[in-house]
Parts: structure tokens; sequence; C-alpha cells
């Protein structure tokens, strides 16, 4: 018998929802309903290959979003055994996926106040789904649970350590879905079991992080407190001087909250090319010489290229590095530019190899005499919050 999870990911303006196969990853289903709250609502989604769009009035809630959903559900003929539910901010509390209860609800609005946006969203979507699917098992999967082995001296900020007992000021992690996927896949590809397996693996989509993983157990992570450190993302600035906010405030007479936006959605690949976010126009600005497309893959992959080197100290057992997300899946430009940075090292690309690795497929992209294999492998969160739903029911 098929056991076939709904899946949703319920954002601050969007839902994505999907049904996935927990014994496959096969998604029957899946679709988003976007800009909610908003004038130009609207959802779309992909049933057995054909795509549809429906109409959602202007202004749309959540709830509204995801009564269509349901009555699209309902009419794929699908008889879910339970619904997983991508919840961004676990904390401390959730090492792994939870059962949700009044507790896990309960906590779940604790940590609103580390990730505001995210969790009430996440919130609001799984009591709605409640509602209508009261007697399914409604599972919590975190973004961070995967990062709860780190160890303190990674996890710690060197700040007074008052701020970690009282406040929970750490490094918290996110991307836990993908990162745990492509560590369960590099451990099939490598024909070794997951406790055994080592990998530095890096998402690169519209946020970007890298994870240092030593004997299947996460120990480092470039995301942080807040999915704002680390890497240089689409819109986000990764690291910078910590005196800088308090300095930008002063200098542009801004509140700290417009800083926050400057540094979350007008930095990063978009902020350095002036141009835009998405890679594929920087890649293509790039061929034409622009300047500031240039500039921005070149930062992107300098800083992408110190996290790895900085996450071999890590992970001394590393059996390979990994790309994923739709950067590191797709763009071979990327790639081929971020392990340039390690020809000394005797890390050797096979071009050919590089340049095949797109749209979906997998493989090794280094060529045999490396010192270290390079693969790319698909990422599907999806199928490990369906998977990990699953065992609940
Ligand atoms: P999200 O983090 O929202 O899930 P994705 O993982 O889908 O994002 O990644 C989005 C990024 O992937 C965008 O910057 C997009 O330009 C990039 N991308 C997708 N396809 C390609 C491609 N063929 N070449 C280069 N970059 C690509």
């Amino acid at each position: 018998m098929k056991k076939e999870v709904i899946v949703l990911n319920c954002g601050s303006s969007s839902v994505k929802f999907a049904i996935i196969d927990a014994q496959t990853g096969e998604a029957g289903l899946t679709g988003i309903a976007e800009s909610l709250g908003n004038k130009n609502a609207s959802l779309s989604y992909k049933l057995n290959g054909h795509k549809e769009q429906v109409a959602l009035s202007e202004n749309a809630s959540h709830s509204e979003a995801l009564n269509v959903i349901q009555s699209i559900i309902s009419r794929t003929g699908v008889t879910p055994i339970a619904i997983g539910h991508r919840v961004v901010h676990g904390g401390e509390k959730f090492t792994q996926a939870a059962l949700v209860d009044d507790s896990v609800l309960k906590a779940i609005e604790d940590y609103a106040s580390m990730a505001p946006l995210h969790n009430m969203a996440n919130l609001k979507g799984i009591v709605t789904a409640q509602q209508a699917y009261p007697d399914l098992p409604h599972v919590a999967v975190f973004d961070t649970a995967f990062f709860q082995t780190l160890p303190e001296k990674a996890y710690l900020y060197a700040l007074p350590k008052s701020l970690y007992r009282e406040h929970g000021i750490r490094r918290y992690g996110f991307h836990g879905t993908s990162h745990k996927f492509i560590l369960d896949s590099m451990a099939t590809m490598l024909n070794q079991r997951i406790e055994e397996t080592s990998i530095i693996s890096a998402h690169l989509g519209n946020g970007c992080s890298v994870s240092a993983i030593e004997n299947g157990r996460a120990v480092d992570t470039s995301l942080g407190f807040s999915p704002l450190e680390g890497l240089v993302m689409g819109t986000r600035c990764g690291d910078i001087d910590p005196s800088l906010p308090g300095t930008l405030q002063k200098k542009l007479g801004k509140s700290a909250d417009e800083i926050s936006d400057l540094l979350n959605k007008q930095s990063g690949l978009l902020g350095i090319s002036e141009l835009s976010n998405d890679c594929r126009t920087l890649e293509d600005a790039a061929q034409q010489g622009h300047e500031g497309a240039l500039l921005a893959i070149e930062l992107f992959c300098y800083r992408l290229a110190k996290y790895i080197a900085g996450y071999m100290v890590a992970v001394p057992t590393l059996n390979a590095i990994v790309f994923t997300g739709g950067i590191g899946e797709n763009s071979s430009l990327i790639r081929q530019t971020t392990l340039g940075y390690f020809a000394h090292f005797g890390i050797t690309l096979d071009e050919q190899k590089n340049d095949a690795a797109r749209f979906g497929h997998s493989g090794q992209i280094t060529a045999t005499n490396s010192t270290m294999p390079v693969y790319v492998v698909p990422t599907n969160e999806e199928w490990v919050i369906a998977s990990e739903a699953a065992t609940f029911a």
C-alpha cells in the first residue's frame, strides 16, 4: 500500500503543498498559493504532470488557500496517512520531528520570538490544517533539528555566556531537512552507513548554507541565530562586521527594522550586482560583461570556498563535498569558480561532467585524479518531511 503524505509549508504570504509518496519520494501533486493577503493572490498546482491555475479572491487568506488546497486534494482520490508541516524554528527542544499536540504548538509559538515571520505562519498553517484534517496525525518537521548535534564550540557565539543561558542566543542552523536528505543520499551513493558518512554539503538556493557533517552528525553550519549569517545569498548579506548595523543606523538615520530589511532583502547577489538576486540573470549578464554581475558571482564563490575550506577542519574523515539547491544543482559556473580555489588542494573538476550536471541529474563532477570527490545531488526536502511524518501514521 502506498504511504502518501500531505506536505505543507506555510510562509508569511504563501502556502506550498504537495502529496508525496513517503516510500519513493514521488510527488503526485505539487502546488503553491502565493501573494496571500495581497491583491494578486493566486494558486497554481501540478497534478500528475498537468498544470492548473485557480483564482483566489483578492487578499485571500491562508485559510481560504487551505480550503482550496483541501478540495484539490480530495479530487486526487488519494487517502493521505499523515500531514507533515515544515516548521522553521524548533529551538533546542526539538532534535527530531514531533507529533503535534498542545505542548508542541505552544513551543512553536514560544520560538516565534526568534523567527517571527516564519514560525507564526507555520503555526497558522498547522492549526488550520488540523481543522481541515482532524483525524490525521499532524507532524512538525523542524529546519533546525538536524543541527542540534553541533558541539558547543560551533554553536556558541563569543558573547557573554549569560545571553545563551537567559535568551537562547546561539547558532541554530536552518535548511536541516535539505542537508539531512543530502547526507542520506550520499550514504546510499557511497554505499556506506549514515553513521560513517562525512560530507560538506552546500545548499545554494535563494537562501544558502553550507554544513559540516562528520560521521552522520552535523558539526557546524553557516546559518546562525537567524537565516542571515554565513554565505552570500540572493538578497541576504551573510557575514558582515557586527558593528555595521549600529553604524548604518546612525549614518543613514534608519531604524533597526529598516537596517534589518536592508541586510535581508537588499543585499547579497542583488546588492552587489545592482541587477538581480537571480543567479540565471546574473550568469547571462556576466557573459555580456556586466561588471556588477561578475563581481557578485565572484564574491558569492569566494565566500563559499572559504566556508568549505574552513569546514575541512571540522570534518577530518571527509568523504565528499556536495552541491545542491537551485544554484548548486544547476550552475556549472558557480561550481567551477568555487572549486577553482581548491586547485592547490588537488581537487580537480571533470569539466564535461560538471557541465552535464543540471536539471535533476546527480553524480560526481570531479576528475578521477581529484584528491576529493565532489558531487551534485538534487535535494528533496518534501520527501524528508513526508517520510518523517509517515513514521507517526
Ligand atoms: P529556494 O531557496 O527558494 O528553494 P531554489 O533552490 O529554487 O530556491 O534556487 C533558486 C536559485 O536557483 C535562483 O537564484 C535561480 O537563479 C537559481 N537557478 C535555478 N536554475 C538555474 C540554472 N539553470 N542556472 C543557474 N542558476 C539557476
